[in-house]
């Protein structure tokens, strides 16, 4: 098992070959990760939360399901999740651009340009930032349709199990944003730990 630290309000990056396992850890407790995958031979073809919604017929994905990509292909299957089981698949990513929106007081590091950040360290300039899958965020959807946040209810340690079923780029950020206070009061780290080689 080799563990890749998150540091808090950063993000890191790493390939995982097809049937390779790997957790992503909240380390501290009650911190979101944005996730993302990008297909080794081609990062056009990208982890979507749009799909993977209409593939699973759900909003909240479950251990035994797969994620999908833009093109409806499989690329990751969740095996397991030790946390309540709240990953948002609605929210889009934090960004210089949603700072403002939200009268952040000051301009925070975000999801969106550690993402673009690790994609430009591998050569790789995205046309466009897909949804992230929200890893530990609790976001709401109400009768009527309304969404709410929550603090993030993962507990120290939580995890979920992931297998790579194409060769991927796996990007997780740990969310700095304050909006919804969706990690809490403090911006803490997270970690990858690669399970198993493909
Ligand atoms: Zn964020």
């Amino acid at each position: 098992m080799k563990r890749i630290e998150i540091p808090a309000e950063a993000a890191v990056s790493v390939v995982l070959k097809a049937r390779q396992t790997c957790r992503i850890v909240n380390t501290e407790g009650g911190q979101v990760v944005d996730t993302w995958a990008f297909c080794v031979d081609d990062a056009d073809e990208y982890l979507s939360m749009e799909h993977s919604r209409s593939a699973n017929y759900t909003l909240l994905f479950k251990p035994g399901e797969r994620l999908f990509s833009n093109r409806f292909r499989p690329l990751l299957r969740l095996l397991d999740d030790t946390s309540p089981g709240y990953h948002d698949t609605l929210h889009a990513a934090c960004s210089a651009g949603s700072n403002r929106f939200y009268n952040a007081p000051r301009e925070y590091p975000n999801c969106q340009d550690n993402l673009l950040r690790q994609m430009a360290d591998r050569g790789i300039r995205l046309e466009h930032v897909p949804c992230p899958w929200n890893v530990f965020e609790h976001a709401l959807v109400g009768q009527d349709y309304a969404l709410a946040d929550e603090a993030s209810a993962a507990a120290p340690g939580d995890y979920v199990e992931l297998e790579a079923l194409e060769d991927l780029i796996l990007v997780c950020s740990a969310c700095p944003s304050r909006v919804g206070r969706i990690s809490g009061d403090l911006p803490r780290g997270a970690a990858i730990d690669i399970l198993q080689d493909g």
